[in-house]
């Protein structure tokens, strides 16, 4: 087997197949193009939501199109806006590092947004925000409230 140099890597050595500085910088390109796709499909999704310039997604269970709001109030606002399908679950919550968990009810809509596809909105129920009348709690009238 011949080894081969790269010219535009010559500090990458010689190698049999594959120049490793040529691996790094198409995985770096495929990464940034990622991230790009991500994003622009993120600004998508938000203005469709009627949410133009809401933050990005910071926490690990949000993704483009999975968007996290601050309160019932907010998730009815988009529900009323968009439509779509409200449905809740309990979930466990902890606290950053984990010493302390809860259990706390979920509450998703999920919608079919043109151009986009599907597209999940969601958030905890919080009791002491109250908002039981909410177009989106009447969505889903039989639903379990934990009073997290
Ligand atoms: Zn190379």
């Amino acid at each position: 087997m011949r080894l081969q140099t790269c010219r535009r890597h010559p500090r990458a050595g010689r190698f049999m197949a594959t120049c490793p500085g040529c691996a790094q910088e198409l995985h770096d390109i495929e990464q940034a193009n990622r991230a790009r796709a991500e994003a622009e499909l993120s600004a998508k999704v938000r203005t469709a939501l009627g949410l133009p310039g809401y933050p990005a997604a910071d926490d690990e269970s949000e993704t483009a199109r999975r968007v996290g709001m601050w309160s019932q109030y907010e998730l009815s606002a988009v529900y009323e806006r968009v439509g779509g399908t409200v449905t809740t679950r309990t979930v466990q919550r902890s606290t950053y590092g984990g010493e302390s968990t809860w259990d706390a009810t979920e509450i998703t809509v999920t919608v079919d947004l043109p151009g986009i596809g599907t597209v999940e909105v969601f958030t905890d129920w919080y009791e002491e925000y109250g908002g039981r009348d909410l177009p989106l709690m009447q969505a889903t009238p039989d639903a379990e409230l934990i009073a997290a």
